[in-house]
């Protein structure tokens, strides 16, 4: 069905939206089932995942952020990939194993799942995820960034006592 301008215009924003609309919409979202059988396997392998790679990768037994440390809830938490998505296109082993940046939520989540947690990622919480994503940032969350300027501070402290 084509949409008018219009009709995306209203769908887009709420206050725009006829009551009737508002109401078909609560409705279409109760049965897409949030409580179905899919979405509790969905949560269990998601938490699986943010649970294996933050024991591998972070040491930790409950799911963290591989760089702050956030851990006070697992919706603060997602799966990073670690040299950039469009990057491990290009990467020969997760070619091998049927890797696509495509591959995006569930699918994703099932891929990683029927591939044993495969090398190439880690958990991060959004706010370190988006940061590392920043255009000039270089795949480098700020907090890392902060940590490398305070450690060189440090060093040239230590050094300038030697002198
Ligand atoms: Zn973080
Ligand atoms: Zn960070």
């Amino acid at each position: 069905m084509v949409q008018t301008d219009e009709e995306s215009k209203v769908k887009k924003n709420p206050d725009l939206q006829p009551p009737e609309y508002k109401a078909r919409k609560k409705i279409r979202y109760q049965n897409m089932g949030y409580n179905t059988d899919k979405h509790v396997i969905y949560v269990t392998n998601r938490l699986n995942i943010l649970s294996h790679y933050s024991k591998h990768i972070s040491n930790s037994n409950i799911p963290c952020c591989n760089c702050c440390g956030e851990n006070s809830h697992v919706d603060f938490l997602g799966i990073d990939h670690i040299a950039g998505k469009n990057q491990m296109d290009s990467e020969p082993k997760l070619i091998k194993l049927g890797y696509s940046s495509k591959l995006k939520g569930k699918v994703l989540i099932n891929w990683i799942m029927e591939n044993n947690y495969p090398k190439g990622f880690q958990i991060l919480c959004h706010n370190c995820n988006v940061a590392k994503g920043l255009i000039g940032n270089n795949n480098i969350c700020t907090h890392e960034t902060i940590r490398q300027e305070e450690t060189f501070a440090r060093m040239e402290e230590q050094s300038s006592f030697e002198l």
